[in-house]
């Protein structure tokens, strides 16, 4: 069976990973920075060594395609980004872009031409560290998102993310046509602990979980630390602290679905007054959607009656909600395949994290493959994934492209 050659995907992440290297271990290629051209750089030039034509387009994401028999068939794409977060690891992203790099290099070396093009992808700023929101270039070229909104972003230092592309050099002239796909194929690792936990070498996930967003207000009343008696008060801290407890404990009730409280800002903030204000965001998701339906509709009434018995008002803000993603039952079929094929462990999951492919798949047939995250760590120097599952994942991709090429 045709195999991909590990050790040259295993030297060419550590070459990418060198361009942002920190001392921690942990790589700092954000998008846009000097560090991410030379990434893009390194990047181009090994696509072209391999005969690819590259196109730019005006987001900054790169394509590359090699060619297959009928130019005219509807293409396959595969690929993932190559910015990182500030001192990220070096598999998140990197590892689908150089799979894809690697298996056309396969093809070539074996001989091999598909039915069809195969087109490798750099989505720019899937992070959304440097400038948010992430996934900006997969939501660009899917039309899911304007962009010159996107051109407007401005990092800390007030640079527009129009500025820096251009700067780099990666402000494309043309759109990338977003003609139909054949299918779309994104491998990356895990970022969470699962597939490590239990030994399994391949996730297939059936989709990206639905996450609703909330803001809370909850508005007691300032007053003296010392001279209020402890009956009468209305603690917004208080109502908060038990609100924070039941939602959390709410999402425990299910499986599936999580809940964080992230963010929390406390009014006058001071010793020794009592909080007469405290702001709070929620963050709920879930895979299953009467699950998270329920968790959201218990945590919204638990909040409402907490704050009335803490003699507070409150009032609950779901600003941002998106559906589930389901991914291409064909395709995921077609990896189970290629895993059953090279005797890989596999399982079917689904993506609590965002990715490229949540906008690609709107516009093509899309899957992911996943890889393990030793402890399930990411966006961590401590990242970290066995080579020979990074090996195992681009040849499940391969074959996987194969499968559906024909
Ligand atoms: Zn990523």
């Amino acid at each position: 069976m045709l195999q991909i050659n590990a050790k040259r995907l295993q030297d060419r992440i550590e070459a990418m990973a060198a361009l942002g290297m920190d001392q921690s271990g942990g790589v700092s290629r954000l998008a846009l920075t000097d560090m991410d051209k030379a990434g893009r750089e390194l990047l181009i030039s090994w696509l072209e060594e391999l005969g690819c034509l590259i196109h730019i387009d005006p987001i900054g994401n790169i394509f590359a395609t090699y060619p297959g028999q009928d130019r005219e068939a509807k293409p396959i794409l595969t690929g993932s980004h190559n910015d990182t977060q500030p001192d990220g690891g070096k598999f998140d992203g990197s590892l689908g872009v150089l799979a894809g790099l690697e298996i056309i290099e396969t093809l070539k070396e074996n001989g091999y031409t598909l039915s069809r093009d195969l087109i490798v992808v750099n989505w720019t700023n899937e992070e959304g560290s440097r400038f948010s929101p992430g996934c900006t270039g997969s939501a660009v070229w899917s039309g899911k998102i304007d962009r010159e909104k996107m051109y407007a972003l401005t990092d800390r230092d007030g640079k527009s993310m129009k500025q820096e592309l251009a700067r780099i050099g990666f402000l494309g002239e043309s759109d990338f046509p977003r003609k139909t796909f054949h299918a779309a194929f994104e491998l990356h690792i895990e970022q969470g602990p699962v597939l490590d936990h239990e030994k399994i070498t391949i996730g297939i996930p059936e989709g990206i979980v639905s996450p609703r967003w909330y803001r809370v207000k909850v508005t007691g009343e300032t007053n003296h630390a010392g001279s209020t008696p402890m009956k009468g008060r209305q603690d917004a801290m208080y109502a908060f602290s038990l609100m924070c407890a039941k939602t959390i404990e709410t999402a425990k009730e299910f499986e599936t679905v999580v809940a964080t409280i992230g963010h929390v800002e406390t009014t006058p903030n001071s010793l020794n007054v009592i909080p007469g204000q405290v702001d709070f965001t929620i963050d709920i998701r879930g895979w299953d959607v009467d699950n998270t339906d329920t968790v959201c509709h218990k945590v919204e009434s638990a909040l409402k009656k907490i704050a009335e018995e803490a003699d507070c008002l409150v009032e609950i803000d779901r600003f941002w909600e998106e559906p589930r993603v389901t991914f291409d039952t064909e395709l995921m079929d077609a990896i189970e395949e290629s895993c059953k094929d090279l005797e890989i462990s596999y399982k079917r999951m689904y993506s609590g994290a965002n990715h490229d492919m949540i906008y690609v798949s709107m516009i093509a047939p899309g899957a992911m493959i996943f890889v393990p995250s030793i402890g399930g760590k990411s966006h961590s120097p401590l990242e970290d994934t066995p080579y020979k599952d990074c090996a195992a994942g681009a040849n499940v991709l391969l074959h996987s492209i194969l499968k559906v090429s024909n």
